[in-house]
């Protein structure tokens, strides 16, 4: 399999040449140059597999530059249940007859990212070991992102993390997550300052292009194309689980931010996995339900974009969005560069014509937004009707999931985390303290590991440097 931008460079690179890149050089996004198509026979074969047996299944269709038996290796490493906390390792959870959650957050940073991130990690040491390199991830991050980067690269040999994140505005069990860490390659960097300065020094350091040869620097954030790949595998896991048969069709309802979590599904379905609906769910930050009702994206300036109760969706662009556009304008890539390049950039917005839009239905893409109440709502709905607890971003997806039920299709909401780490807005629900998964009860009272610095790029630099 080889790869491509999104923005017409048709030079093909492979996966691992792609593994630790950001943005393809044209400024595009990678994708592979085909969906392999899975046949009912592969489906079939695919029913009985272990988890980490079916990751390697799809991941070898795209990755033929690491040899079989060490990509097995990797994805028998990855998906156990000593890391996951059950043998399914995203189990589902039934609510009622057709409806049921998909846990994907019960990682050791009890989010979804932590789906892909554990991957990635293994995937980094394999590449830098054979290639004798080191790598210093730098990145920003307002909570879950980093905490999942940290928990993937912790010990792991050849690379460096470190992590931004605004001083005192991480909620006490997101900064315990993050800075008992005590792994020496493990660095959190409280910044004095917002989340907004944090990522303009990460974009500074990235862009003096002396110093990032120099000390090897790289992200890992969520527009790579491995992460996104690891997602793929628990759609058709959902699948499995959901049905008996493979004529029966399931929707996914999908809490969404950035696009990563649900592009995934869109490439599961275009690799032939039976599903009905993709539902993307937002919050208030409602770029994408906009754009799936009006044909209209439009990026929202930093005074749109609001702070809610389901923070790892509040975005102001979705960054992976970009893929599916290039699949929906039959991979157009000078028309993708236009909308996402001159046209976005001048005009913050773009508009699909008639045609490109009656198009979206052809990939199952529909959607819908919750407010506070909302999910205030849902969260008690969920408790006393189906007696489970639920997260602030799992909460937005069930909500939106009850408007797009279709008889006879089992509807998963992806569980993105939970509600343990947003434990202040399940209280002004229900008021019920949510269970702390075990070993993390007194997590606030570790002893941290964390430097502040001041808002100063040299200051990042320079400590960048005394740490490699
Ligand atoms: C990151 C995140 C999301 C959004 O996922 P995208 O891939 O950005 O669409 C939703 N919920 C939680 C809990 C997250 O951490």
């Amino acid at each position: 399999m080889k790869y491509i931008s999104t923005r017409g460079d048709k030079t093909e690179r492979s996966f691992c040449e792609i593994l630790l890149e950001g943005l393809a050089p044209d400024g595009g996004l990678y994708l592979p140059t085909h969906y392999p198509q899975i046949d009912d026979a592969t489906l079939t074969r695919w029913r009985g597999l272990a988890y980490a047996d079916l990751a390697f299944e799809i991941l070898s269709l795209y990755i033929d530059d690491i040899p079989a038996d060490d990509l097995r290796a990797i994805a028998r490493r990855t998906y156990t249940a000593e890391v996951f906390g059950t043998p399914e390792i995203t189990p589902l959870k039934p609510l009622e007859a057709g409806l049921a959650l998909q846990a994907l957050s019960n990682g050791p940073t009890l989010a979804f990212k932590d789906m892909a991130m554990q991957l990635l990690g293994q995937l980094f040491e394999y590449e830098l070991a054979r290639r004798g390199e080191t790598l210093n991830i730098l990145g920003a991050t307002s909570g879950d992102t980093g905490s999942a980067a940290e928990y993937a690269m912790r010990g792991k040999a050849g690379v460096n993390v470190f992590m931004l994140s605004p001083a005192g505005r991480m909620s006490p069990f997101q900064q315990a997550q993050m800075f008992s860490l005590q792994d020496a390659n493990i660095h959190n960097i409280a910044v004095e300052g917002v989340f907004d300065d944090c990522q303009d020094i990460v974009k500074a350091v990235s862009n003096d292009l002396d110093f990032k040869r120099k000390y090897k620097i790289g992200t890992v954030n969520s527009i790579n194309w491995a992460r996104l790949l690891a997602q793929v595998v628990y759609y058709f896991a959902g699948y499995f689980q959901a049905t008996q048969r493979n004529d029966e069709q399931v929707s996914f309802t999908v809490p969404s931010g950035n696009f990563g979590n649900v592009c995934a599904g869109h490439v599961a379905r275009m690799m032939g996995l039976p599903i009905a609906n993709l539902v993307v769910a937002t919050n208030e930050n409602d770029v994408l339900n906009e754009f799936f009702r009006s044909g209209v994206y439009r990026v929202r300036g930093s005074a749109e974009t609001h702070e809610t109760s389901s923070p790892s969706m509040d975005i102001s662009k979705a960054s992976n969005f970009e893929r599916f556009v290039f699949d929906l304008l039959g991979r157009d890539g000078a028309q993708v560069k236009s909308l996402f390049g001159e046209v976005l950039s001048t005009q913050g917005r773009f508009a699909l014509n008639g045609d490109q839009y009656a198009e979206i239905q052809n990939y199952g893409f529909v959607s819908g937004a919750s407010s506070h109440a909302d999910r205030l709502n849902t969260i008690r709905k969920a408790y006393n009707d189906f007696g489970v607890i639920i997260d602030t971003h799992t909460a937005d997806g069930l909500k939106v999931a009850m408007e797009h039920r279709l008889p006879g299709v089992t509807m998963l909401v992806l569980e993105t985390a939970l509600p343990a780490k947003f434990a202040a807005t399940i209280v002004e629900a229900i008021g019920v303290q949510p269970p702390r998964p075990a070993g993390l009860d007194d997590i606030e009272a570790l002893p941290k590991r964390v430097v502040t610095l001041p808002v100063d790029v040299a200051a990042v630099k320079a400590f960048v440097e005394s740490h490699v």
